[in-house]
């Protein structure tokens, strides 16, 4: 459903990814791991076109992102083509950037109106049902201050769930909170997970990729260095530098 071939991204100069391939099949859930600056992020931003690759593709399905179709070669597409393309893949960020003004409700309805150009009653209803699979149905009418960070990253991952994304994309959701607030969230990504969503998950939550992952990639000096279910890069990892990232947080 998304694939990326042989992403290189650098930065002033700075190779940050070096040719990584990557490939996630519908309804699978990857854990992308690997050292702070490894370039975990840089890979999410490039397969939402967020950041453009300076070399290699990223298809969804077998759509180019960021490209049309022209005869035998490919044009950057129109801004308006790239909007459509973002809208089928969903972000939840460390930060969970809600609008302060607006409550729960509010915030999921304005990504609907405003994004997909639903009627208000429509935005509404899918609204209040998004807000309920995250387990927030009571919290609808609450602003954000109001909520704590566990609860305000639900309703952000309520937001990105209720656009109907083919992925979801995340990128260390739970590192920004309390420790106690971790399980919660973690616990409602586990259960969007079941429902079948397709996600990309950068996460030091090894608990959680060892649970919920269907495959774990680890990504060093932006090339990925080992792959494989969680109990084979977790417990049996190869890699010498695999393994030293894997304590330090187990
Ligand atoms: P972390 O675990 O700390 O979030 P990461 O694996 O997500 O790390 P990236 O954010 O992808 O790593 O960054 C990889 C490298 O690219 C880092 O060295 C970073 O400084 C650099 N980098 C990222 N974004 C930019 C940018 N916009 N301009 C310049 N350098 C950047
Ligand atoms: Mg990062």
């Amino acid at each position: 459903i998304l694939e990326a071939k042989a992403i290189r991204k650098s930065y002033l100069g700075i190779p940050v990814l070096q040719g990584v391939d990557f490939e996630c099949a519908e309804g699978e859930v990857v854990c992308l791991i690997g050292r702070s600056g490894s370039g975990k992020s840089t890979l999410l931003r490039c397969m939402n076109h967020l950041e453009a690759p300076d070399d290699g593709i990223v298809l969804l399905n077998g759509d180019v992102m960021g490209y049309l179709k022209r005869g035998d070669h490919y044009v950057g597409a129109p801004e308006r083509v790239v909007d459509a393309q973002r809208r089928r893949i969903g972000m939840v960020f460390q930060k969970f950037n809600l609008f302060g003004n607006m409550t729960a409700e509010e915030n999921v309805v304005l990504a609907l109106r405003t994004v997909l150009k639903q009627s208000k009653s429509t935005a509404r209803a899918n609204a209040a049902a998004a807000l309920d699979r995250v387990g927030l149905s009571d919290r609808m009418k609450h602003y954000p201050s109001q909520l704590s960070g566990g609860q305000q990253q639900r309703v952000a991952i309520a937001r990105a769930l209720a656009m109907s994304p083919d992925v979801l994309l995340f990128d260390e959701p739970t590192s920004a909170l309390d420790p106690e607030l971790v399980g919660e969230v973690l616990a409602t990504m586990k259960e969007i997970a079941a429902e079948g969503m397709t996600m990309v998950v950068v996460t030091h939550e090894m608990q959680f990729a060892r649970e919920v992952a269907d495959r774990v990639i680890v990504l060093d000096g932006g090339v990925i260095i080992e792959e494989g279910t969680p109990s084979d890069v977790l417990e049996h990892p190869v890699h010498e530098r695999t393994r030293s990232f894997v304590n330090r947080f187990n």
